[in-house]
């Protein structure tokens, strides 16, 4: 009876003679054979092929030459040599005579703008990423409104990277503080049922509100990852399966390695405990030595990156870099022993197993998202890992982490298609990640020529605004 009213009802409807109007089944049966149709059309129209390319699937350290990869939609759905490949008649071809095919890269340690930044500006931001390769992003400090941009840009409707969103942080300090185990409870459960990725850790819980957040989180099926606070140090921060430790936070605390070089015993524990639990960490050692006043102000200054951030957020960075530097207990020769500790760490690290995750803490002080990441290779290279290692933490190691969510971070068949296309081989070079020759974001090909004409329009907006 409703069915018939609201049909009735229904102006457009209602004046359907009785002879075209059709059965609720027939209508269905047209809108599905519509609905096939378009999408065939769709996926044979949306095939892209490198063809004749290097590939550097990322499972191992193998490099495989004269391959064709073929992208239909957002997937990669065929990896195999040039001549075996069926190309699509409509499909884009790209030539990769020459060059390297990479999965996507993923910033672990990233951030969304501020609260209150303009659509305009988040866009740009994105735009970084994905113009330097970053094509997944781990939001490490959520804020209200963030969910919704994941899901934009999920659904296409704004370009960017793939978003997993950590929620609001669990911090003992400032307005936001969770400073019971009960309002711990409740913001693990809050978070969960808003449904946020992960819960963000930072400084200054007391240890019975974390342990009261660890615990609702098992309970409730979520992971939690960031900082080492104080009060919980870092074995219990690792036995409790805290799922990521970023920035190496609590290790030179726990080696007591601020003024002395690291004590190889009580490294190779913490290795080792690390490993067995299965906890990850993310490094970012480029914006740690900022942090702590180990980097040289004038060459972050040069960085020529900056021309794509706004000028006032640039001022911002330095009085904050120069006000930590000329605090009086600032010592440069205790920072540099920290940031030369933090390299063996990284390598102990490395070489004991831990798995390493990739992350930059972009944008924050100096840390220009997506131009970050190259800063960070060179340094977790200069630390002693191989390139390969450092890529299997920016691709391999980040689809791992999140399998739950998706299939991607390798250049294989079933894979979100996000590659980068390079000119030269990273794993002879690490700096050749900056060599690119396109951005494949889920299945959307980006070429060099469309990267930087976007960059350009970004650094010219901010020299309007200065
Ligand atoms: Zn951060």
């Amino acid at each position: 009876m409703g069915f018939f009213r609201t049909y009735a009802a229904n102006p457009l409807r209602a004046h359907m003679s009785s002879k075209t109007m059709k059965s609720p089944r027939q209508v269905l049966s047209c809108v599905l054979i519509f609905l096939a149709a378009s999408l065939a059309r769709a996926a044979a129209a949306d095939s892209v092929a490198f063809v004749d390319v290097t590939v550097l699937p990322m499972d191992s350290e193998r490099v495989l030459a004269h391959q064709t990869v073929l992208v239909t939609g957002y997937r990669i759905v065929q990896v195999g040599p040039t001549a075996t490949v069926k190309i699509p008649a409509n499909a884009r071809r790209i030539d990769g005579v020459g060059k390297f095919l990479i999965p996507g890269l993923g910033e672990m340690h990233g951030h969304n703008p501020p609260l209150g930044s303009s659509q305009a500006y988040i866009e740009q931001i994105y735009f970084l990423f994905v113009a330097n390769g970053v094509t997944t992003v781990r939001g490490m400090l959520g804020w209200p409104g963030q969910l919704e941009l994941r899901d934009q840009v999920k659904a296409g409707t704004i370009t960017g990277p793939s978003l997993y969103l950590a929620g609001p942080s669990f911090t003992g300090n400032g307005a936001n503080a969770v400073l019971s185990p009960v309002a711990a409870e409740q913001r693990v459960r809050q978070q969960k049922a808003e449904g946020w990725d992960l819960l963000k850790v930072h400084p200054g819980l007391k240890l019975e509100v974390y342990d009261a957040m660890a615990k609702t989180a098992d309970e409730v099926g979520i992971r939690f990852a960031g900082h080492v606070p104080a009060a919980v140090g870092l074995v219990h921060t690792i036995e409790r399966r805290q799922q990521t430790i970023d920035h190496l936070d609590g290790y030179i605390e726990y080696l007591g390695a601020e003024e002395s070089p690291v004590d190889p015993a009580k490294l190779a524990t913490i290795v080792k405990l690390t490993r067995d639990t299965g906890t990850a960490v993310v490094p970012t050692m480029p914006l740690w030595e900022t942090i702590i006043g180990a980097a040289d102000l004038e060459k972050l200054l040069a960085y020529p990156e900056l021309r794509y951030m706004p000028a006032k957020e640039v001022a911002r960075w330095k009085s904050v870099y120069e006000r930590r530097t000329s605090d009086p207990k600032f010592s440069k020769s205790r920072a540099l022993q920290i940031a030369a500790n933090r390299q063996t760490v990284l390598k102990a690290l490395a070489d004991g197993g831990v798995t390493i995750l990739f992350g930059t803490d972009a944008p924050q002080e100096f840390s220009v998202p997506g131009f970050s990441i190259h800063r960070e290779m060179k340094s977790n290279v200069a630390a002693g890992l191989t390139p390969y290692e450092v890529l299997r933490s920016a691709t391999k190691n980040v689809g791992e982490y999140f399998k739950t969510k998706d299939t991607f971070g390798l250049v294989a068949p079933g894979h979100r298609a996000d590659l980068v296309l390079l000119d030269a081989n990273p794993f002879t070079d690490i700096s050749n990640v900056d060599k690119r020759a396109g951005v494949m974001l889920r299945g959307r090909w980006l070429p060099e020529s469309e990267i930087q004409a976007g960059l350009a329009k970004i650094a010219a907006a901010h020299v309007v605004a200065k």
